[in-house]
């Protein structure tokens, strides 16, 4: 898109919602497969370990195979009801072949996708920029969705997101190259200082291994000088919707939650707000 300079911003931020909601469409499938690619994995390394071998019938689940199924009936989405969002107004929120609901949370994945990628386009402008912050976003949301599903953030994800962090910011695209690979290495090793302080001081464990490299992918993208803030809003944005669902009775005091949303939540607040181009304080 860098090389025409010509696309005016309003289209460039329709066609980016647009291409928001088909990745979060694929988004859909990702939160709902990996977690079972993951499960199929461990299964498979155990039997491994103990000399066995898997099922033949049982087939490693497939990110791109087969098209989106009816989460109820198995019944394929076929023709335009596999249009993001529109597909699921027009079906009412129902399958057409069983009529059970199919959860707002697909829709919405998809809604949030679209936001997301037209406010990278708003934020950063047609170019470069905007498609790597799209990818931090795209990945930031699934992470969220499949913490808040299963407590678990892939390290499929969290990873491949951290080295790509570190790679985008040689060339000081979101921070300084220096500030990447501290922010890596100070968010990893400062929710594992956390993590076993707590663990000492309380003999509960407040978080998981998933959240130090979600920390350290952030760092690596926004630079260590970010950390701080995002550690201190997802951490009070955490205790504040504790605090909330105690009071309504949906949870239990000591019951973990999952803190991985509001990191990525926070992650997104941050790549909005920051960034070397805009004299932001830090
Ligand atoms: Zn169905």
């Amino acid at each position: 898109m860098q090389s025409t300079p010509a696309i005016d911003m309003t289209s460039a931020i329709c066609l980016a919602a647009l291409v928001g909601l088909v990745v979060g469409s694929w988004l859909t499938t990702v939160v709902e497969r990996l977690p079972r690619i993951m499960d199929y994995d461990w299964e498979a390394q155990f039997r491994e370990w103990r000399g066995e071998d898997m099922p033949v019938d049982e087939e490693r689940p497939s990110l791109w195979r087969p098209a989106s199924r009816c989460p109820a009936c198995q019944a394929p989405i076929t023709g335009w009801r596999r249009l993001p969002l529109v597909g699921w107004l027009l079906l009412r929120g129902r399958c057409a072949d069983c009529g059970q609901p199919i959860a707002w949370r697909y829709p919405a994945l998809e809604c949030l996708t679209a936001v997301g990628f037209a406010a990278c386009v708003w934020r950063f402008g047609p170019g470069a920029q905007a498609l790597w912050a799209m990818l931090l976003v795209a990945a930031l949301l699934a992470l969220a969705w499949i913490d808040m599903d299963t407590g678990l953030l892939p390290d499929a994800i969290t990873l491949p997101l951290l080295w790509a962090g570190l790679l985008v910011n040689v060339a000081g695209t979101f921070a300084p190259a220096g500030q990447a690979v501290l922010g890596a290495a100070v968010g990893y090793g400062m929710l594992w200082l956390l993590f076993h302080g707590y663990r000492l001081m309380t003999g509960r464990e407040g978080m998981g291994y998933g959240d130090f490299k979600l920390l350290a992918a952030l760092g690596a993208w926004l630079g260590l000088a970010a950390l701080p803030l995002m550690l201190l809003a997802a951490s009070l944005a955490g205790a504040l919707v504790g605090l909330l669902l105690i009071a309504t009775r949906r949870a239990r005091r000591g019951q973990p939650q999952p803190f991985g949303p509001y990191l990525a939540a926070a992650g997104i607040v941050a790549l909005f707000g920051s960034g070397i181009s805009t004299g932001w304080p830090f």
